[in-house]
């Protein structure tokens, strides 16, 4: 009888240790996404700034671009503005 509760009580120490393993983990990790989460959000607008964004709305609309002048829509096979004539 003594041999079982002793078990048991190892087996007790074993489980809230792993217990508290496991909550350190979580913390480590949730610590990581919230620097991931932070260099993700700072990142894009580091980038977004200097990147062209003339180059980029023609190709994700595909063929339609928005004049940046006026806002008239017209193809992107049309170098200039058929409104105010601004080159795109
Ligand atoms: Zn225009």
């Amino acid at each position: 009888m003594v041999e079982e509760s002793t078990l048991m009580l190892w087996l007790l120490i074993a489980s809230v240790v792993l217990n508290l393993i496991t909550m350190v983990f979580v913390i480590i990790l949730f610590g990581r996404m919230r620097d991931l989460k932070r260099s993700l959000q700072q990142e894009p607008h580091a980038k977004g700034e200097g990147a062209a964004p003339k180059q980029a709305a023609p190709s994700t609309l595909g063929g339609i671009v928005f004049c940046r002048h006026c806002g008239t829509q017209h193809d992107s096979s049309e170098e200039v503005c058929p409104n105010c004539k601004t080159p795109r």
